[in-house]
């Protein structure tokens, strides 16, 4: 750390808002971060209540053959993480003690388990629409909020590893979802602005891996599939994208089967809401301390 320039995260941990872990992106959180995600959590169920929104919960790891079958791993293998687990005997335990004290690599027993960490909060959620079978008329509204893991260890603290992400998720015909999307474009935008943070919104693509993926990030662009409301927060230049919005077409719909009332294959749209990236944005422009930030941006956030 630099004494005289302390970076954001450096700001941070000092003050105590973020716990170091000894891992880049991978953080503890003081209560008093915790009481400005709480206060955004609220004011994001506000906004979306009138919705008719059914609230599911997954735990931060799902189920690794329907995340094999997501396709996930053709988009994005360099973010995702599994969970591996000791498969061995008695030798191989001894084996493995003594790797570690050794110094040496321990993980040749270990094997992968049934569960990956989840990449993305609507990720498990199409799969256990499409069990139900076909949506009722007006299609499903979905409120998620989950951990997930994103390998992407980094020093800026808007990049985590571990984060956690509100979403809603609308699932149905194309004119309710585009119209969903677009509601919640307008509706996020006029929320961050009630914040009073500085931001505005532009297309978006997603990190998708190797040469291939180059193609993918561009027809994503061109189709206007991805568009993020973006705040500046570790510098002007490179704003950080807070929430975002997703338009999926008839992609999880055909892949896990989802079918809407009249049989059709189903669109799915999702917002997404950076619950870390929101909370330290406001820390950046109202200061560490939350009794000395503007009288209505508490008072939207209800601290
Ligand atoms: P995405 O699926 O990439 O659009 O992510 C949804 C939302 O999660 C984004 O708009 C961000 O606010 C947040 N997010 C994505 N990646 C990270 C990360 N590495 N650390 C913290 N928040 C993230
Ligand atoms: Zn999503």
């Amino acid at each position: 750390m630099c004494e005289a320039c302390p970076t954001l995260l450096d700001k941070l941990i000092r003050a105590g808002l973020l716990i170091e872990t000894g891992v880049d992106g991978l953080y503890g959180r003081s209560g008093e971060f915790e009481r400005i995600v709480d206060g955004f959590d609220r004011l994001v169920s506000r906004l979306g209540q009138g919705d008719g929104a059914e609230v599911v919960r997954f735990p931060p790891g799902m189920n690794r053959a329907l995340f094999e079958k997501s396709g996930y791993l053709k988009s994005f293998p360099q973010l995702a993480g599994t969970v591996h687990a000791f498969s061995g005997d008695d030798r191989r335990h001894a084996a493995l003690v003594a790797h570690l004290e050794a110094g040496e690599d321990w993980s040749g027993d270990q094997k992968m388990t049934d569960v990956v960490l989840t990449p993305a909060a609507c990720y498990p959620l199409y799969p256990t629409v499409a069990r139900r079978g076909p949506l009722p008329a007006d299609g499903l509204v979905f409120d998620l909020n989950s951990y997930c893991f994103r390998h992407e260890p980094s020093r800026e603290p808007t990049r985590m590893q571990m984060f956690r992400m509100r979403e809603y998720v609308r699932i149905g015909a194309p004119d309710q979802v585009v119209a969903f999307r677009a509601m919640w474009l307008e509706r996020g935008k006029k929320m961050i602005e009630t914040l009073r943070l500085p931001c505005h919104v532009d297309l978006a693509n997603d990190p998708f891996f190797g040469r291939a993926g180059r193609v993918m990030a561009s027809s994503q662009r061109d189709l206007g599939l991805k568009f993020e409301l973006l705040v500046p927060v570790n510098s002007d230049e490179n704003p950080t994208a807070c929430l975002s919005f997703n338009y999926h077409q008839e992609h999880f719909g055909a892949l896990w089967g989802i079918r809407t009332a009249s049989g059709e294959t189903a669109h799915t749209a999702c917002v997404g809401f950076g619950m870390e990236r929101v909370t330290i944005a406001l820390l950046k422009h109202h200061g560490l301390d939350i009794a000395a930030w503007p009288r209505e941006v508490r008072d939207a956030l209800a601290l």
